[in-house]
């Protein structure tokens, strides 16, 4: 699952606090989802579904690698990022891969959460995608079965998004269900590995094609 995205100027700061400055030629985003294997992430919290975590990583590593490099074969410059250096759920909801879930992922038509992000950076002439709505923020309020299953209630049942932050981790002035994050990973920690309730229950994971 491939898209574009133009990119937006940011505020994205490394650990020190300084700002990271992506060159202004860098005008747009690849973005792509790797889908994960929906059988082993079924088994959350076990870690068989970490496997599927880890594996949807190794697979993003490479996918980077290797359409970045392909950019730059055809002399243009390319940045290949995983989770790092800027958010990838904003720049696959502007591409048009999905939209947010109450579980604060991205939602795609065809595999649903199940999927990791990743990204390259590039000056690459293209034409971007738009965003979709295939109807995710409705579904979710009358759903709640990630919010249900999380066992740290990280995941809000308030029913109508709102601008609310949960968590010091959550970013300010978007309308959402926000979700306890910095809760979420705390678990994460306590249980040993990758913990992922609210990709196994989500409705449009079952549907998904993995
Ligand atoms: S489980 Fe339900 S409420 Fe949660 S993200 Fe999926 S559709 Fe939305």
């Amino acid at each position: 699952m491939v898209s574009a995205s133009s990119i937006r100027s940011g505020s994205t700061r490394d650990r020190s606090g300084d700002p990271i400055e992506i060159p202004a030629e860098y005008k747009y985003a690849i973005v792509m989802g790797i889908a994960m294997d929906k059988e082993a992430v079924m088994t959350s919290p076990a870690f068989t579904s970490a496997t599927a975590t880890g594996v949807g990583y190794s697979r993003m590593a490479f996918t980077i690698a290797c359409l970045a490099q392909f950019i730059r074969n055809l002399r243009y410059s390319a940045i290949p990022m995983g989770n790092d250096t800027a958010l990838s759920i904003p720049l696959a909801i502007d591409a048009g891969l999905g939209q947010l879930g109450r579980n604060g992922l991205l939602i795609t038509p065809g595999y649903g959460p199940c999927v990791r992000i990743c990204k390259v950076f590039t000056d690459l002439p293209l034409k971007p995608d738009r965003p979709i709505d295939f109807g995710i923020t409705e579904t979710c309020k009358d759903c709640n079965k990630c919010a249900t299953a999380c066992e740290v209630r990280a995941i809000s049942f308030e029913r109508e998004p709102s601008y609310e932050v949960a968590s010091p981790s959550n970013n300010e002035g978007i309308l959402r269900c926000a979700v306890n994050v910095d809760r979420c990973y705390e678990f994460w920690v306590e249980n040993g590995a990758a913990y992922s309730n609210c990709i196994a229950t989500c409705p449009y994971t079952h549907r998904s094609a993995t």
